[in-house]
């Protein structure tokens, strides 16, 4: 089980993919803790591996407390 509460409500690791990415993602890793602190309100915040595309892997953030998230892109 990875599933955790992100703003009141269990989430999957695709469907916090989902919250991060803004769309749906063809796979999700398992929801780890990240080493970091919410820059909105300093909550806390969990990461998760996931694919958007076939050839693309991206780790996002995500707030459990409010709507701030973040990925590891470059751009
Ligand atoms: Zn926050």
């Amino acid at each position: 089980m990875s599933n955790r509460v992100v703003q009141g409500r269990m989430v999957t690791p695709e469907k916090l993919a989902e919250l991060v990415e803004g769309e749906s993602v063809l796979e999700a890793e398992s929801i780890a803790d990240a080493d970091r602190d919410c820059p909105d309100c300093g909550g806390d915040v969990i990461s998760v591996g996931y694919m958007p595309s076939v050839t693309e892997f991206v780790t996002g953030y995500k707030c459990q407390d409010c709507d701030w998230s973040d990925d590891d892109r470059e751009d």
